[in-house]
């Protein structure tokens, strides 16, 4: 069985080398569900608790209301000193990209906090309404 935990995140971000309108800084509300697959335990009935993901929880707040840049972005050293909250990523903010960025952290969350009995299935992103990409862990 599937169990999907699925977050609102705003957020905001530019692509220095966009050749259009993504060059700017703008914002999304964007939606990330991320998925696992498990086991209805015979005691509780129920895959996993719904309400024991913070481990997960603290990681998906990380994106929300931040501005999410990469790190050699001429723009980082401007704002830095504004005190605004930026997350600097190693890549291009994109939706794609930042499915990886979650499943890697994900992925390392889950051995560190020694989650049993989920296994990492996909990370949806949704950008904006009619614009998703969704990324499949390898070997699930
Ligand atoms: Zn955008």
């Amino acid at each position: 069985m599937i169990l999907v935990k699925e977050y609102r995140v705003e957020y905001a971000h530019r692509l220095p080398d966009h050749g259009g309108k993504c060059k700017n800084i703008h914002g999304h509300s964007g939606i990330v569900k991320v998925a696992f697959e498990g086991v209805v335990q015979e005691e509780s009935g129920m895959v996993a608790d719904f309400g024991h993901f913070s481990w997960l929880e603290e990681l998906i707040n990380n994106l929300d209301h931040s501005l999410l840049l990469k790190q050699d972005d001429p723009i980082v050293e401007v704002l830095a000193n504004f005190g605004f909250r930026i997350l600097l990523l190693s890549f291009p903010p994109t939706a794609e990209v930042l499915t990886q960025y979650l499943i890697t952290n994900i992925q390392h969350l889950m051995v560190a906090q020694d989650i049993k009995g989920l296994k990492l299935q996909y990370v949806e992103f949704v950008e904006t309404p009619g614009n998703a990409v969704c990324n499949f862990v390898e070997g699930s």
